[in-house]
């Protein structure tokens, strides 16, 4: 679901720093998109100049976990929810990373969810 909801990104949507700029990425931290030149890849996660920076400077700690299969997924909603929250109100950043599991027993895919925070913010997450 999510990567078709990149394709559409790709499809209609412009870097946010070029507008004649096809957009690629989108920033895990500020969700802006972006063009190749303005994307910074560190593995599977994406970041703007600024985060990249930001990303690549400071120390960043696990702060929510999350599993959730197609019949189950508030838990990662709350945490999308608190990441975006904390983000609009408060600027403060951090970024999701999901791995996708097969279960063999339930025969369905699961996906696990981390936020990953500042050291120094933790304590914000704490809801
Ligand atoms: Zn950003
Ligand atoms: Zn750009």
């Amino acid at each position: 679901m999510i990567s078709s909801l990149f394709s559409f990104f790709k499809k209609f949507r412009h870097c946010k720093f070029h507008i004649f700029k096809k957009a690629i990425n989108q920033c895990q931290i500020c969700e802006e998109i972006l063009c190749s030149q303005c994307s910074h890849s560190f593995g599977n996660l994406n970041f703007c100049p600024a985060h990249a920076n930001l990303y690549e400077n400071n120390k960043w700690v696990a702060v929510k976990r999350a599993t959730t299969d197609s019949e189950s997924s508030e838990q990662a909603i709350k945490i999308y929810d608190l990441k975006e929250n904390l983000w609009e109100r408060k600027s403060i950043p951090s970024y999701l990373v999901t791995e996708y599991k097969v279960n063999e027993i339930k025969n369905l895919i699961e996906s696990h969810i981390t936020l990953f925070c500042l050291e120094s913010d933790v304590e914000y997450f704490k809801v």
